[in-house]
């Protein structure tokens, strides 16, 4: 079949790729001028199911509301007149009991390991470069009753099949030589050694070369603007360049899917977090990380690739603006000089704010709309690098009429 992917960033590279596969003819749009030029541009490149807790829980509320006082790096909530935010922190309000925390925490593990299988398999058949890295990922606690907590918690993740193994000050330093000079001033980490990371952004402009090179389409500065439908189907997608049809369209626009998929008529629950990142070089210098992971108490987060060093924070909900000030980098530079004080070259570093396209519930919108033959792959909210792989294989079993693999509780649309 013909089959139009909307959008390029990494939900919408992987679900060309899945369709490709599947034998249908693909053409990928975005108004961008290359993949992952949006949100999948400079992410923390965690690949990371030991990590894959909803955010709606118990605690969210006390720390949303903290967050309006006092002066947090890790979450910032603003207040808005915009009335979709309203109904989107109603909505994850209602996600907040232990029930719905443990049952969000579970389905976003699952897609999360299967995506992790899809992933391999994708990467062994491609051979698509991406700096990946193996090896795990650490998750540092700073006390130990935090490190105990975080224990207890993590079983709900190896209950679903998730290694995770707590480590002592010492075992941290083994693990990861870079914090040997600095492991008094942990208690210990959780260690997931099935985590990884990679560059998102590399992996999905080589997918995107190497499925040009397989005869799928790119259509690039093309702005998608609405639809044509006839009964239930869509006829044709309207853009700024022109009308494209096809028999199976996929909307993969990340924070920007509501806005089309109001006008056939849904109302999806996505809404944008923004986060901030730095990337610097590693190139000549001394410790730098051999893994990524987290700094629980700062919640920076932080890969390396290659000859550099990616490092994320924050939560913040402030709308549509991807603007960034010097000071929205400071905890997150110096939560760095304190963990790998010559690691990169810190004062060489880049800048960059993103939007997550965040459900309430962390899980994202797959499977088919109003109309017969649009499907939904979209809002993977923190995790669309790890979720991404998973999602896309499911959205093209989907699309082909087939089970997919795991099972997609609340994750389908109203229809
Ligand atoms: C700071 C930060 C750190 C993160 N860290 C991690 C991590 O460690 N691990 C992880 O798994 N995930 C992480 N994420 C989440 C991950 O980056 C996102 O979930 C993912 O990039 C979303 O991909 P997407 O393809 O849905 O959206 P996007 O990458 O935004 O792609 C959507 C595309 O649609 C295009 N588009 C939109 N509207 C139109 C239109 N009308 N016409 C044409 N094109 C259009 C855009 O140009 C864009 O290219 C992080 C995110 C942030 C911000």
């Amino acid at each position: 079949m013909k089959a139009l992917v909307l959008g390029a960033g990494i939900v919408g590279i992987t679900t060309a790729y899945e369709l490709h596969r599947d034998g249908h003819e693909v053409t990928v749009i975005d108004r961008e001028a290359e993949p992952a030029a949006f949100t999948s541009y400079s992410n923390a490149g965690l690949f990371a199911p030991g990590h894959a807790y909803a955010w709606s829980s118990p605690a969210a509320p006390k720390i949303l509301l903290r967050s309006l006082w006092k002066g947090d790096q890790a979450l910032r909530f603003k207040f808005s007149t915009d009335l979709r935010f309203w109904k989107w922190m109603w909505r994850f309000w209602g996600q907040c009991t232990p029930e719905r925390a443990a049952l969000n925490t579970t389905r976003k593990v699952k897609l999360c390991n299967y995506s992790m299988d899809v992933f391999h398999d994708t990467v062994a058949r491609t051979g698509v470069q991406y700096d990946g890295r193996r090896g795990g990922l650490l998750y540092l606690y700073r006390s130990e009753a935090a490190l105990k907590a975080a224990a207890a918690k993590s079983r709900i993740l190896s209950d679903n099949g998730c290694r995770i193994e707590t480590l002592d000050r010492e075992q941290v330093a083994k693990t990861d030589p870079a914090l040997a000079s600095v492991k008094d001033r942990f208690a210990g980490a959780l260690y997931a050694p099935d985590d990884e990371s990679g560059d998102c952004r590399l992996f999905a402009r080589n997918m995107g070369d190497w499925l040009k090179t397989q005869g799928v389409v790119f259509k690039f500065g093309t702005t998608v603007t609405g639809f044509e439908t006839a009964g239930d189907r869509i006829t044709a997608v309207v853009t700024d360049k022109g009308r494209e049809d096809a028999d199976v369209v996929v909307l993969c626009l990340g924070v920007y899917s509501p806005h089309l998929a109001k006008q056939l008529g849904h109302d999806l629950p996505i809404y944008p977090v923004k986060g901030y990142a730095i990337t610097a070089p590693m190139a000549g210098r001394n410790n730098p990380p051999s893994i990524g992971g987290v700094d629980e108490e700062t919640l920076v987060a932080y890969a390396p690739y290659g000859d550099r060093i990616r490092v994320t924070a924050t939560a913040e909900f402030s709308g549509y603006a991807n603007d960034h000030r010097p000071e929205d980098f400071a905890t997150m530079l110096s939560t760095m000089r304190m963990l790998f004080p010559d690691g990169a070259d810190w004062d060489a570093a880049s800048f960059w704010a993103g939007l997550r396209p965040m459900t309430p519930e962390g899980t994202p919108i797959l499977g088919p709309s109003k109309c017969k033959n649009l499907w939904f792959n979209t809002g993977q909210g923190h995790m669309g690098w790890t979720m991404s792989h998973g999602a896309a294989r499911v959205t093209a079993d989907l699309v082909a009429g087939k089970r997919p693999q795991i099972a997609l509780d609340g994750m389908l649309a109203a229809t």
